[in-house]
């Protein structure tokens, strides 16, 4: 054992040997049960008296570090970290997957990391998410606000809104509902930190484990991917051209009493379609003949390119059954995460509390810029400016997939939204195709994650049009299609079969 004594320091000498034997206590250097120099002769090599080592000793007994019994001497009582660590050395890695929630661990992951994973790179061709052209964004409309609004509202814009949102915003966006018939005072609309929240509030407010809610099939993922997380069993409806099939809607709401039914009456997401009128009232029907509840979600409800607007489920329902949500992510920008949603003040109040219990409110500036933006008008001219250039590229990705004369994607026209969704000669491989077009540097959506049995939906695709450059979106189509046809030469596949696809894609 070492010590060494500097006679000239500051330091008192027994606080110097109280350090020096700490450290090597804590080093390893001296283990547990090692027997410290009885006080006597350690004061004697030290050239010290054996009160200055005994007052050391006192100083490491209390700190727990030795011990000491009459005729026994002095003891090392603890195990330093690096003995113990030289006994249990391997440290088994932990396995964070028996750590999930069973509601989590059953989530559709690969696919949906693939997409994640593909968007993330640089020099991809993305299909894949439904976001809005950046070079749409009214940046300079925003920029101006956003000056004048600093110097007015700087202070009010830092603190906390309410929870249910700023209150001016929420008459703004009264007032955006009347425009399309949606009669519902302020306090009825809740300010979302965008409507994928007013989907989650649904699903923590509505949903226990076990319960069943109803679905349209295919539908949006993320509606999908919350529900389940709740714990519910997510049941879907197929669909045709006009919308959900009220018929097999019917059997489902006698089988299972659903909590709600969550749909996307207006250029559905993913399939584009729009519920007829008369299914608009035949499905309200329903849900008073069966006291369900309606989930109405309608991001894209303003992005119509032709034909008439047909009213919204919430404008048609006389008996505040239909909960409405809606954002600014589709029509403006998504960063800004705002929505909101129009249900009665009973729904509200729930939602409010689990906003409080989420994330207190949404962003504040982002409120108030929003708010002047709509008071200033500057929404409709944008709103008429994103549909003419996104009609555009519709009418671009159309007719890039009918280049190809075996018309190996068969695909809808939607009259709005954001997607086309195209069906695959049979038999195609969905991971197969996604490796091939991600290899070729395009990525879409695969049509499984719109269906709540991932199984389904293998021969579908969800394409956005809104996101890419005309140039992207040409040369995009025509790699994607060259990916098909080389997955469909891989399984033999022969274009004689295309016959058996001729069906209208909805
Ligand atoms: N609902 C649907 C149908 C959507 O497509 C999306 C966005 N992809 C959302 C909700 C969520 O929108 P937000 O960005 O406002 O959360």
């Amino acid at each position: 054992m070492r010590i060494s004594i500097e006679k000239n320091s500051t330091i008192p000498i027994y606080i110097q040997i109280k350090n020096q034997i700490r450290e090597m206590i804590y080093k390893g250097v001296m283990t547990k049960d090692f027997l410290l120099p009885p006080e006597r002769k350690l004061a004697k090599t030290l050239g010290v008296s054996r009160s200055t080592v005994v007052k050391a000793y006192e100083e490491l007994k209390a700190l727990g570090l030795v011990e000491s019994h009459m005729g026994k001497g002095t003891r090392v009582i603890i195990q330093s970290c690096s003995e113990g660590s030289k006994k249990e050395r391997k440290v088994i890695p932990l396995s964070w997957y028996q750590f999930f929630g069973s509601n989590i661990a059953i989530l559709n992951e690969h696919t949906i990391m693939d997409i994640m994973n593909a968007l993330g790179c640089r020099n991809v061709i993305s299909f894949a998410a439904g976001i809005a052209d950046p070079e749409l964004y009214p940046v300079d409309n925003i920029t101006k606000i956003q000056d004048k609004l600093w110097k007015m509202s700087g202070k009010d814009m830092l603190i906390h809104s309410p929870i249910e949102g700023y209150y001016p915003f929420r008459e703004s966006i009264s007032e955006l509902l009347r425009a399309k018939d949606i009669m519902v005072a302020p306090k009825e609309v809740m300010i979302l930190s965008g409507s994928q929240q007013g989907i989650d509030f649904s699903a923590r407010a509505f949903i226990s484990p076990g319960d069943v809610v109803i679905v349209e099939e295919p539908t949006f993922m993320g509606a999908i991917q919350l529900f389940k997380l709740s714990g519910a069993k997510v049941v879907g409806v197929p669909m045709d051209e006009e919308g959900m099939q009220l018929d097999i809607l019917e059997i489902l709401l006698n089988k299972y009493k659903p909590k709600f039914i969550y749909t996307l009456p207006t250029f559905q997401n993913p399939s584009g379609t729009v519920m007829s009128l008369k299914r608009r009232y035949g499905l309200l029907e329903l849900s008073y003949k069966y006291q369900v509840p309606i989930i109405e979600d309608d991001p894209y409800g303003e992005i119509r390119y032709e034909g008439v607007p047909i009213p919204t489920l919430k404008a048609l329902d006389k008996h505040n059954y239909v909960i409405y949500l809606s954002t600014f992510s589709k029509a403006m920008f998504s960063g800004m995460r705002i929505g909101w949603v129009a249900a009665s003040t009973q729904v509200i109040k729930k939602f409010s509390m689990i906003k409080q219990m989420t994330d207190l409110h949404a962003n504040a500036p982002a409120q108030y810029l929003l708010d002047s933006f709509l008071r200033e008008g500057f929404y409709e001219s944008h709103i008429k400016l994103i549909c003419k250039n996104y009609s555009k590229k519709r009418d671009v990705m159309i007719k890039a997939l009918k280049k190809d004369e075996n018309q190996c994607i068969k695909f809808n026209i939607p009259e709005g939204g954001y997607y086309i969704w195209g069906k695959l000669p049979k038999g195609i491989s969905q991971r197969e195709l996604f490796e091939k077009a991600s290899s070729k540097g395009v990525i879409y959506a695969p049509g499984n994650v719109f269906y709540p049995e991932e199984n389904d939906g293998e021969g579908y695709i969800r394409l956005n049009f809104t996101f890419e450059s005309i140039k992207n979106i040409n040369e995009g189509i025509s790699k994607l299609v060259e990916a098909v046809k080389e997955t469909i030469e891989k399984s033999a596949y022969s274009f004689e079969d295309a016959e058996c696809f001729k069906m209208p894609i909805v």
